[in-house]
């Protein structure tokens, strides 16, 4: 079965994954994510995500680290980071693991434009009021 593969790690490398789509899955769309935890996380207003049917995603290089994280779902969330760096990788539902949630910021740059269509927010009464002032004030330049 021809299958599309992605691939994405960690800010220090230690860490990286490759997710191999099977044919029949649709593109994945990037999901937003307003929740508290999600803030947390990421250190951001909101977390970007790609929610992939699992087991799609497998580790190519070093191990995550685990942290189970209680959620207003019955079971905790499980998130896993790069213990070195701190590079938050996925998270997943403890209560549906046929999915697994990708860190949309961890991709290589080669596959961010294919998948990198916005297709929906969650837990938007968490939204900030300024993310929807995002690309409506004048952009600098950075590095990278
Ligand atoms: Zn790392
Ligand atoms: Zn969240």
């Amino acid at each position: 079965m021809a299958q599309r593969t992605l691939t994405g790690r960690c800010l220090c490398e230690k860490v990286t994954y490759q997710v191999d789509l099977p044919a029949t899955e649709p593109e994945p769309k990037v999901i937003l994510c307003h929740c508290t935890s999600c803030k947390r996380y990421t250190g951001s207003s909101f977390s970007s995500n790609l929610v992939l049917p699992q087991p799609s995603m497998t580790y190519t290089q070093g191990a995550p680290k685990i942290h189970l994280c209680p959620s207003d779902r019955e079971l905790p969330v499980r998130r896993e980071f790069c213990g070195d760096c701190g590079t938050p990788l996925t998270s997943q539902p403890g209560d549906n693991q046929s999915i697994i949630i990708v860190k949309w910021g961890t991709l290589d740059d080669e596959h961010r434009e294919w998948c990198g269509t916005l297709g929906a927010e969650i837990y938007c009464k968490r939204r900030d009021e300024w993310v929807g002032e995002i690309g409506s004030v004048r952009g600098v330049e950075g590095m990278k």
